[in-house]
């Protein structure tokens, strides 16, 4: 659990009204967006309550995070910082369970009764569960290998059994939406998928069985099998998934189930407070639950006017009218529904939908076009000249100005086939023209056209910066090209290139090359003295901090000026936070090779600080999880070894085999390279982390070939030495660099690689990125030619920074602030994995 109090902290003299939020979802934190941005917390402390253990993130980019396309990281849309500086208290993880709405309390599982004088309820929704038999075990828990989609660990609960190697086969249950963005997510680590619907046809809620022919044909040319009017009647397995058995049709074998077959409103809380429910909360135009003054419910929790919505553009227009009563500055303001637009966000199979998939009135004109050998079809619904309904399959170039004409209710050309086809209809500039300024260009974030020509017009004229200030393009990218039109429009066709896109980080307007030699010719020695020298107007920015701190160090080595908040909280106490918030420690173990006096002082430290985890990592070290941050200094003082470097942007570790030493294949004494390797260049900062290795034959028993750095020993005492490997999200074969004679030219070309990379690769880009950017045949040329002479000053550069190399764990003995290893945040209990 954390608990951010924050500037909104009670205090005698604060009588501002107290506003909870129960869901710190996708509608909940819009609905605090558009109260703040009403000047709602001069009226309002506002306090939110989550039950996931994160802030908010975007929901929608998690098919993205499942395909590989984006890391979970990236989905956030609010920083722990945002609601810091907003002076909003979040309690994250904790879950609300009941409401007095007579004593106006609200009650949390950490024990903890609430106060508000205004509530807004939004609990968004969970997967639906069908009533599948060997679903849940005897103890209530989804069977091993059976997944829901809906959040980050469902998510990434996902991504790592797909990507265990035994586990080969999915079935999605599901082939709506989320089933395909699912089933091609899933794919993407090289599980077989087979689709299984009950429908008689994919995506049947959103297209007609015409359109779903074609849908089916696209989705199967991907390589997913699909089995319709078929439902899923038993999960095969016992102890695991082994299967699913389906009515009428043979048992499917797999590893994997995932369930994607609805979702369902999270009311609970609601109907145990004696809120009405029916489908879901009941809400007035106002957002408002009936007969309740200071109780507003948004999202996907709320039924209005008998609708309940599953997408994120109605939200975003409930959360505007909630702020305007909320806040008193608009009580005329109401919310009358929504229409909605879907797309599918699989790459390769274009899919939108909005409104009536087939005409309904003897009146309504219906334009189609079907072309299944290419995988198009296209069917227009229209009414009283307006759309009211399209789909769209494998042509997306209409999408943007159908979408914007259902929105809008734009007037439509005489010529209807210009709809369907560029035949001289509306181009897509008139289309950008003529749209209204409230016309919603991103439906994820709900940004209209006046927020992007404001922006334009107020001097953002690149789109990126367009992108990064107003956050349209962000959610699940369909929208982008509509984005740019927009923007071209808006800044009257002239789009500036975008030079930040080449800035080494991004609040320093140089690119890397030209930000050393900066930094070296001024004498730039630490974080701060760069912004006030480079920064415009000298500002500092957070987020460039890292990437500054990392370049100074690698650049000056031992003059190098540390200022400590330029750290990230694992730099700063030298540990890996974990996610309940302690830390693993990680005792150096150099080549992975350890003695019974080092196992029995880990032992007997794991015993007396009751670490309630002790682990193998995969890269041949003992993890000790679940350190509190101030333990840290009495386990490292205790073990009396130095702790591994298993965080931070810098080289961590060097896998090793047995090697020649023991094993009856080796030619190379593998073990005793990486010992030495792993000696000379511990802890060294780098853009992004090196993991390395080294392998006594070409069996590669320490996967030599997928590390930063991996080398093998080959025939006649000689060893081939690679680069650019990787085996995470990314799976790479290094590049072969050279092949050298001797263990000590190993060592020197592995460093003047290393060196190089540190000096030529953007901030976080790893080798993997790096060596096929700039090309295996110039590294070589540089790294082992010497083609442009700079060889001599890449080793002398790495010598300094090993030179320069000092012991982190030393801090356990002086902190270097008072507060280094104090615990700051309450801890979050997590359950423990059970020791068998
Ligand atoms: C994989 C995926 C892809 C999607 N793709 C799209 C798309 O392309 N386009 C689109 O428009 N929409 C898409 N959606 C739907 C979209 O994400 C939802 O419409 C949106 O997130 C709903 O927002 P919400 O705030 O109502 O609910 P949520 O975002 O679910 O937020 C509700 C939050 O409240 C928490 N909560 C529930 N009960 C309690 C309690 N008692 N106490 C404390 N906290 C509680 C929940 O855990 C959750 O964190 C997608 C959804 C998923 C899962
Ligand atoms: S890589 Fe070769 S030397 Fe090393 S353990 Fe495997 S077989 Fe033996």
């Amino acid at each position: 659990m954390t608990a951010l109090a924050s500037r909104g902290r009670s205090t005698p003299a604060d009588t501002r009204r107290r506003l909870v939020v129960i869901g710190n979802g996708m509608a909940g934190a819009r609905a605090v967006e558009e109260i703040l941005a009403r000047g709602g917390a001069v009226q309002h402390r506002i306090t939110m309550f989550g039950d996931e253990p994160y802030g908010n993130y975007n929901r929608i980019m998690l098919s993205h995070v499942l395909s590989g396309e984006e890391d979970a990281g990236g989905i956030f849309l609010n920083s722990l910082d945002w609601y810091r500086e907003n002076g909003i208290t979040l309690h994250a993880g904790v879950r609300v369970e009941k409401i007095d709405r007579f004593a106006k309390l609200v009650f949390s599982d950490d024990g903890r009764a609430t106060p508000y004088d205004v509530l807004i309820i939004a609990t968004g929704s969970r997967s639906s569960m069908p009533a599948v038999e060997g679903l849940y075990t005897p103890g209530g828990r989804l069977l091993q290998g059976v997944f829901a989609f809906r959040t980050i660990d469902d998510t990434q609960g996902m991504v790592s059994y797909a990507q265990q190697d035994h586990h080969r086969r999915a079935v999605v249950i599901g082939g709506g939406l989320l089933g395909l963005e699912a089933a091609r997510g899933l794919q993407s680590h090289g599980v077989g998928v087979d689709v299984v619907h009950s429908g008689g046809h994919l995506m049947n809620a959103q297209m007609g069985p015409d359109g779903g022919a074609v849908l089916r044909r696209s989705v199967e040319a991907l390589g997913i099998r699909v089995h319709t009017s078929s439902r899923t009647t038993a999960i095969l397995g016992g102890d695991k998934v082994r299967g699913v058995q389906l009515r009428d049709q043979p048992n499917i074998e797999c590893d994997l189930v995932v369930v994607a077959a609805g979702i369902r409103p999270n009311v609970e809380v609601a109907v145990t407070s004696g809120l009405p429910v029916e489908r879901a909360i009941v809400v007035d135009d106002h957002m408002r639950v009936p007969d309740e003054d200071e109780i507003y419910a948004v999202g996907e929790c709320v039924q209005h006017r008998g609708e309940v919505y599953g997408l994120v553009a109605p939200l975003w227009e409930q959360a505007a009218v909630l702020a305007d009563h909320v806040t008193g500055a608009d009580p005329s303001s109401v919310y009358l529904g929504s229409r909605t637009a879907t797309k599918l966000k699989v790459a390769g199979v274009d899919v939108a939908s909005m409104g009536l998939q087939a005409p309904e009135r003897d009146t309504d004109e219906h334009l189609v076009f079907s072309e299944p050998s290419r995988g198009v079809f296209k069917s227009i619904v229209i009414r009283d000249s307006k759309i009211v309904g399209a789909t769209l399959l494998g042509d997306s170039r209409k999408v943007a100005y159908l979408t914007q004409a259902f929105d809008r209710g734009l007037p439509l050309p005489e010529e209807r086939v210009s709809l369907l086809f560029d035949l001289g209809g509306p181009g897509e500039e008139a289309g950008v023209a003529e749209l209204g300024g409230d016309a919603q260009v991103c439906n994820c974030n709900g940004v209209s056209k006046r927020a992007i020509t404001d922006t334009v017009r107020g001097g953002c004229t690149t789109l990126s910066g367009v992108m990064d200030v107003t956050r349209a393009g962000k959610g699940c990218g369909s929208c982008k090209l509509l984005v740019r039109q927009v923007v071209e429009w808006a800044a009257d066709g002239t789009v500036d290139e975008d030079p930040a896109a080449e800035y080494y980080v991004p609040g320093v307007p140089l690119e890397k090359a030209a930000l050393m030699s900066a930094i070296r010719d001024r004498g730039l020695r630490s974080v701060s003295a760069v912004f006030a020298a480079l920064a415009p107007a000298g500002a500092e920015d957070a987020k460039s901090k890292m990437g500054l701190a990392s370049l100074l160090k690698m650049m000056w080595a031992g003059e190098y000026i540390d200022e400590r908040d330029a750290r990230f909280v694992n730099d700063r106490v030298h540990a890996n936070i974990q996610r309940d918030g302690t830390f693993s420690v990680v005792p150096q173990m150099k080549g992975g090779v350890t003695s019974p006096e080092q196992l029995r002082r880990i032992a007997d430290v794991a015993d007396k600080y009751n670490i309630p985890m002790v682990k193998l990592t995969g890269g041949q070290r003992i993890d000790l999880l679940g350190v509190p941050k101030e333990d840290l200094p009495k386990v490292w003082a205790d073990l009396g070894m130095p702790s591994g470097y298993a965080y931070g942007k810098s080289f961590r570790t060097v896998k090793t085999c047995v090697g020649q030493e023991f094993c009856r294949f080796g030619t190379g004494d593998s073990t005793k390279l990486g010992i030495e390797i792993e000696s000379r260049f511990q802890g060294i900062e780098s853009p992004a982390k090196l993991k390395l290795a080294v392998s006594g034959c070409p069996r590669n028993c320490a996967e030599s070939l997928v590390k930063d750095v991996g080398v093998v020993a080959v025939d006649g005492g000689r060893w081939e030495i690679y680069i650019g490997g990787a085996a995470g999200a990314h799976i790479r074969k290094g590049d072969l660099l050279a092949t050298v004679d001797d263990p000590g030219t190993v060592t020197l070309l592995a460093g003047r690689f290393m060196q190089y990379y540190r000096e030529h690769a953007n901030w976080l880009e790893r080798t993997y990125s790096f060596v096929p950017r700039v090309g295996i045949e110039h590294l070589r040329a540089v790294i082992v030619d010497d083609a442009e002479g700079i060889a001599a000053g890449l080793d002398e550069a790495m010598q300094r920074s090993v030179d320069s190399y000092t012991d982190p764990w030393a801090e356990r003995n002086d902190p270097f602030t008072p507060g280094q290893f104090r615990t700051s945040l309450p801890l979050e209990v997590l359950p423990r994995v059970p020791i068998r």
